[in-house]
């Protein structure tokens, strides 16, 4: 969990661009990379640099020199933070924030319905859970984790930072908080669908792993061409959705936490394979298919057992 100072918020609605963690700032400047926004972003931090006091799970980001930062923002730091907030949605709203499929057919409804159906839910119930999978996915969203671009709830994974790997993403968390809502009886099948969105999404190797690649090579956009891929075989071609529908498994979800984090090394080691077919256009390869299977069949055993999780 990551907590910005809100005197920050309180300069700047933008002041998440700056206060961040490091791995976050490092997918910023590779939206901005080689334009003046880098020059200034550069600047800024140089005068105000990030603190970070962590505590537990907690940490908590100001900057240095904050009462400065106060007295000399200007309308134009405001224009400028904007820009590059956008930048940032563009570069990768469309790379890293993408679904397994686009809306029509839409898989994350249909897995999450199927999950359900598996626990004997019906009716209005179930088309509450199925209704609202996509949920986190729509513009009109307001339940993102705060301070951080749209894209990074929906991912868990590893990401290189010069020598390090660090873990990137808050699906797994995500996940987590809807589910403990459902649990409380608290608009359960709404919150239950909400959870199923970010667990689903980790089951899609492009949001497991090979964020940096992914990120990098935004021109060629290899994981908007799966998530293409996907809805044209999801009930056409080769038919993937029959492997979620006719699951005959389900993991047993006793901390959905973890059990994301788990799913999302599954899913993660079969994205070399997914993104190099990708890059190279081979949507008819054998391993291409296997790997799909294989996460869409992960993916929906632990959906079931996610929502049976959320129901107790
Ligand atoms: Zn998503």
């Amino acid at each position: 969990m990551i907590y910005i100072d809100d005197d920050l918020k309180i300069i700047t609605q933008y002041a998440w661009i700056f206060a961040n963690l490091p791995e976050i700032k490092k997918l910023t400047y590779e939206a901005i990379r080689g334009t003046e926004l880098e020059e200034y972003l550069l600047n800024l931090e140089q005068r105000y640099p990030a603190k970070y006091v962590k505590t537990g799970h907690v940490t908590f980001i100001t900057v240095e020199n904050k009462e400065k930062l106060a007295s000399e923002f200007t309308e134009n730091d405001q224009v400028i933070l904007q820009k590059i907030s956008d930048a940032i949605d563009q570069n990768y709203d469309n790379s890293i924030e993408s679904k397994w499929g686009s809306s029509n057919p839409n898989v994350h409804a249909d897995m999450a319905r199927w999950a359900g159906e598996r626990n004997g839910v019906s009716g209005a119930n179930l088309n509450a859970i199925a209704n609202n999978a996509d949920a986190p996915d729509l513009s009109t969203w307001n339940y993102g984790t705060p301070g951080v671009g749209r894209y990074y709830d929906h991912y868990y994974g590893p990401v290189k930072v010069g020598p390090v790997t660090l873990m990137l993403g808050a699906a797994h968390t995500k996940t987590n908080q809807f589910i403990q809502e459902a649990r409380k009886g608290n608009n359960t099948y709404v919150n239950i669908g909400y959870a199923t969105h970010y667990m689903c999404d980790i089951s899609n190797p492009l949001h497991a792993n090979k964020a940096t690649d992914q990120v990098l090579t935004v021109l060629s956009d290899q994981h908007t061409k799966y998530e293409t891929y996907m809805s044209g075989n999801w009930t056409n071609g080769q038919n993937y959705s029959r492997f979620a529908q006719n699951v005959g498994w389900q993991k047993t979800i006793t901390n959905p936490t973890n059990d994301v984090t788990i799913l999302s090394a599954y899913s993660g080691s079969y994205a070399d394979t997914v993104y190099n077919c990708m890059k190279n256009n081979q949507f008819n390869n054998s391993s291409l298919f296997y790997a799909t299977i294989f996460c869409v069949d992960e993916g929906q055993g632990y959906l079931i057992g996610l929502v049976q999780y959320g129901l107790n």
